[in-house]
């Protein structure tokens, strides 16, 4: 199961910059559909309240949404490599400013803050995090960055419409990267995964397994599994994405930034990703030259 490959979707032939044939093009998500009464369920008003806080409060958001120098984001389900995929992005393309939702949370839990208290019984049991927190969470952090000019990489916020709506009001989602891995894969991978709770080092035993079965390579201490790594809360994040997250792939899909990579290993997908981002980074900056020069 293990040895199937990618199915390469992405045939970009020279380059196709946003407005040309490619533009938002993604064949995979042709079979797509999404839970018809999703997006109305998870349209909590306490959200929409805390948005409109956040966007009256920020006299400069409509400015600063142009100051990023881009926005990417990872989208896909739990557990589908967006972590991995995250690293080696960052590794290729060091302009970008790493943003991960889940990693910030754990190490909320670890300090012990409040934060980390509210969130982690959600997480232990396979749950979103409110969406009211996430979104005082993360735009503190997208709107210092918009100030500054830092291009970012989402990884894992948004995961809901409240949260995607909120994040339209601080930055502009330049590209997405949707990863599309089989639920049977995922399972497989999530049951591999142990982590050293203090430092929050994540081994497999596939991928990337501790040089003594069990142990921290660095520190000797105990590996353990993630609570929401164990099968049961596994199964509610998977539901919880298809609830909750998938209509993000419509939402982007719509505005024309989302491309999906399919398959089952990060690595190979990987070389897509790559090659696709290397395209559209400069194709980004083919028309900042072309909009100076306009003047
Ligand atoms: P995964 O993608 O494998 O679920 P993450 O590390 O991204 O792992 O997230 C771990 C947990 O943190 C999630 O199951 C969820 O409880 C919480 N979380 C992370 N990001 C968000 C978010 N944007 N909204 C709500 N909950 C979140």
């Amino acid at each position: 199961m293990m040895m199937q490959f990618v199915t390469p979707i992405l045939r970009q032939s020279p380059r196709l910059c946003r407005g040309g044939v490619g533009a938002g093009v993604d064949v995979v998500l042709s079979n797509f559909t999404s839970p018809s009464n999703s997006s109305s369920s998870i349209r909590h008003e306490h959200s929409k309240q805390l948005l409109r806080a956040y966007s009256s409060s920020s006299p400069s958001s409509s400015s600063s949404a142009a100051a990023a120098a881009h926005t990417l984001l990872i989208l896909g389900k739990p557990g589908g490599g967006k972590g991995t995929i995250s690293s080696k992005i960052l590794s290729d393309f060091p302009q970008f400013k790493h943003v991960s939702t889940g990693d910030e949370l754990r190490q909320h839990v670890r300090t012990g803050t409040e934060l980390g208290l509210q969130a982690k019984k959600f997480m232990d049991e396979g749950l979103l995090v409110p969406d009211e927190v996430m979104i005082k969470m993360v735009l503190s952090t997208t709107q210092s960055a918009s100030a500054t000019g830092q291009s970012l990489l989402l990884d894992g916020f948004p995961r809901t419409l409240s949260q995607a709506q909120s994040l339209d009001n601080t930055l502009t989602i330049n590209h997405v990267i949707n990863l599309c891995i089989p639920n049977e894969i995922i399972v497989e991978r999530i049951s591999d995964r142990w982590i050293h709770p203090a430092s929050g080092r994540v081994y497999s035993y596939s991928y990337r397994p501790p040089k003594v079965h069990g142990i921290d390579d660095e520190t000797g201490e105990q590996l353990v599994q993630r609570d929401d790594d164990k099968p049961a809360s596994v199964m509610r994040r998977l539901e919880k994405y298809e609830e909750a997250t998938r209509p993000l792939v419509d939402y982007y899909r719509d505005k024309g930034v989302l491309q999906t990579f399919k398959g089952t290993m990060s690595d190979v997908i990987y070389v897509d990703v790559k090659r696709w981002l290397e395209e559209k980074l400069a194709c980004d900056d083919d028309e900042e030259d072309e909009k100076e020069m306009k003047g």
